[in-house]
């Protein structure tokens, strides 16, 4: 069977016989890849003109809806998914992270749409003043590019490394090329036909090439951006293209990593930390067939304790059944085929020029269900390395498989030195109880690596582990492991977007933002907002209150009913050495009593409740005999789409209410107007008319 490519809004087959595809597990042909004779100039620009434009139609609420749709259309398809993956060698449990895994991530950008307005474009930041009047201002904001995104993908998880990035391009409102690694190209290929036919996405949001890139990177143009994720060596060669360099085209480079844990010296065995630390070991070593990037390649131990911590090792390993990923018994399945058995063990020659083995074999291993010479079995080794400080292979060559090296340091500082000798990591561990040598680590080892694990009893049971990217942290690391970030909740949508400085008057601001500025012009109307449905709020909707005298009475009837009787809210202070001439109204009372003016009436009204306050300031001391009145704006307004009414939640009141997110800008002012006494976001639920 020859792989398709999904490019220009159909199924099309390359030229020739193609790459052929083996099953890792048995050997057996599965299928074979080839782009030859696509026309590659034209698949970027059916993305540019096609998959991009229509996305960037739709706002984000929209993307993130779609982003769960697809996540619920693939859950339904998955059991297919799993059944292609053993072909790939991996267990059950591998294929979860790889295939639930990355229909996760959809999830999780898909729920980033809350913190995302109703928009095709998004804020950064906040306005920032540019002149003393307030005329003249600014604000950051992210627009999405106008190219198309190409995936260059590993082949150790052809379904999350498309996913979690596939998420956050399409959130952001760009097309995506995806190229997968062609040796697991088939399973990637099965996920992309499922998402082609759910007709989910938007025609050109999603093309597959399957088999070479060809000259897919000569023609990238300065609105495109490359993400690469594999070899240093191959993303060496392909962010020194020349188009790449001369079009400035963003190129993030996820490479391979020589990532560390280490044992805290204070862990002893009879410590829970101890096994902890084991277990962290053996997982990392064995799941994937230590086909991660993440994976733990080097652990350092206390000197004193290199030997309990190996047999330890050795003995969990031991008890690590390998064999035909689809039998029940086996926790470790295959290597991807044998051109990576092959590879692995060539690294694994190197890295004997300054180590040794401790555990595992170069050419045997006990299988469960599978007959070695066909598959691409290995056993876990264990190697150990006395010299860390002096071999140069351990902390430069990866061995992308079951392979770990341990060695031993003196003192912590020594741990920290040797953490950063991987020359820039994805991840690294820490496994201890000690909070300073914690601190020590994150302070010393940290900007040599993209995330860092603190491991021990308070934390491990719930602990996603060393090995796991997550959507919501950024994934990536400096220097040998390619220097990029990815993913990072909201974070990760800014590579796909461009950011402009806006600059401007606060009320042009506001029209172009529809976020309402300090110092733009409101729209005061005889409908007190709270009167207003959600569709008949504008931003700039205004109120000037009444005028309210704060008095002393007022403050000590707060002070009693509230029991805060701070000093300064008290009338018989001395005053002396304090920061207030005399007795000052209580924050909270003078922000209540805002609320007493901007608030409309005993009657039923569109708004269904106020839960809380974004930023609250109190910006001058207000003494009794103060007047003081508030100027409420309408801020920002988001729609909130219904949800689902499920027998969990048909109980929670007014989830059949139509509602969105309303915004307001407060700023209370006394007869001196400036400076303001205070300033505040109130969030309120309004309802929707229809
Ligand atoms: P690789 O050989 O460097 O290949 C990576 C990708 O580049 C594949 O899709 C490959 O396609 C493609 N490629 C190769 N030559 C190309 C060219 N001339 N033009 C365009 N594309 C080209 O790496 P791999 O063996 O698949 O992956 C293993 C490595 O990836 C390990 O070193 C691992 O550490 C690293 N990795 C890193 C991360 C991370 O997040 N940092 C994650 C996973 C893996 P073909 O397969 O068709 O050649």
């Amino acid at each position: 069977m020859k792989l398709g490519n999904y490019i220009t809004g159909k199924w099309i087959e390359g030229d020739g016989d193609g790459q052929q595809l083996y099953n890792a597990v048995n050997g057996e042909l599965i299928a074979t890849a080839t782009t030859k004779g696509l026309d590659f100039a034209s698949i970027l620009d059916y993305g540019r003109k096609t998959g991009s434009p229509a996305l960037r139609k739709m706002t984000f609420q929209e993307r993130g809806r779609m982003l769960k749709a697809l996540a619920l259309h693939l859950l339904q398809h998955k059991e297919n998914f799993y059944q292609l993956s053993y072909k790939t060698g991996a267990t059950r449990a591998d294929s979860w992270v790889d295939i639930e895994g990355g229909i996760g991530n959809l999830f999780s950008n898909a729920s980033l749409r809350r913190k995302l307005p109703d928009e095709i474009f998004a804020l950064d930041g906040e306005n920032i003043g540019l002149s003393k009047r307030g005329t003249f201002a600014a604000q950051h904001i992210l627009l999405p590019k106008e190219g198309v995104v190409i995936h260059i993908n590993a082949f150790n998880f052809p379904v999350w490394g498309m996913l979690e990035k596939i998420a956050v391009n399409l959130l952001a409102g760009v097309a995506a090329v995806v190229k997968p690694a062609s040796i697991t190209s088939y399973l990637t290929e099965a996920v992309v036909r499922e998402i082609i036919a759910s007709k989910i996405l938007p025609e050109g949001a999603l093309q597959l090439i399957c088999g070479s890139a060809g000259d897919l990177l000569d023609h990238v143009t300065s609105q495109d951006v490359i993400t690469f994720t594999g070899s240093a060596s191959t993303g060496l060669m392909l962010k020194s293209n020349p188009n790449i360099l001369r079009e400035n085209v963003p190129f993030n480079l996820e490479a391979d990593s020589l990532n560390c844990i280490v044992l805290g010296d204070d862990v002893t065995p009879e410590m829970p930390e101890w096994d902890i630390f084991i277990k962290e070991v053996r997982k990392e070593m064995t799941s994937k067939c230590g086909q991660k990037c993440t994976a733990i390649r080097r652990i350092f131990v206390p000197e004193n304790k290199m030997e309990d911590v190996w047999k330890a090792i050795s003995k969990s390993l031991a008890q690590t059944t390998i064999g035909n990923p689809e039998n029940e018994k086996v926790r470790m399945g295959a290597l991807a085929g044998q051109s990576q058995k092959k590879e692995v063990l060539e690294q694994v020659q190197k890295l004997l020029a300054s180590s040794q083995i401790l555990y595992g074999s170069l050419d045997s291993v006990e299988l469960i269900d599978a007959d070695n010479k066909k598959g691409a079995f290995m056993s876990p080794l264990l190697l150990k390395n006395e010299k860390p400080f002096t071999s140069d292979e351990v902390h430069n060559v990866e061995a992308f498989g079951p392979v770990s090296t341990i060695m031993p340091y003196k003192n912590f500082d020594e741990a920290i030195a040797l953490a950063k000798l991987g020359k820039g990591s994805l991840c690294s561990s820490l496994v201890t109880t000690n909070e300073q040598l914690a601190r020590d680590f994150i302070l010393g080892a940290g900007t040599f690596h993209g995330r860092i694990l603190v491991l021990n009893m308070d934390c491990a049971k719930e602990s996603t582990g060393h090995g796991s990217p997550l959507p919501m942290l950024i994934h990536g690391g400096p220097g040998r492991a390619g220097g990029g970030e990815e993913m990072g909740g909201l974070r990760g949508i800014k590579h796909y977007m461009q950011r402009v400085a806006v600059q401007g008057s606060p009320s042009m601001l506001t029209s172009i933002t529809n976020v309402y500025q300090p110092g733009a012009k409101g729209k005061i109307d005889t409908v007190h907002p709270f009167k207003k449905y959600f569709e008949e709020l504008k931003i700039g909707d205004q109120l000037i209150t009444e005028k309210r005298k704060i008095t002393s009475e007022d403050i000590d009837k707060f002070a009693n009913l509230s029991g805060d009787h701070f000093y300064a809210h008290i009338k018989t202070t001395d005053f002396t050495d304090t920061m207030f001439d005399e007795q000052v109204a209580h924050g909270y009372f003078i922000m209540s009593a805002a609320a007493g003016l901007f608030v409309d009436s005993y009657e039923k009204n569109p708004v269904l409740l106020n839960y809380g306050i974004d930023e609250l300031r109190f910006t001058k001391p207000v003494y009794s005999g103060t007047e003081i009145y508030v100027r409420f704006t309408c801020k920002e307004k988001i729609s909130q789409e219904l949800k689902e009414i499920t027998p969990e939640t048909a109980h929670v009141k007014g989830i059949d209410i139509p509602k969105g997110i309303v915004k307001w800008f407060v700023e209370i002012l006394d007869e001196t107007e400036e400076p303001l006494i205070g300033v505040a976001t109130i969030l309120t639920m309004v309802r929707k008319k229809s």
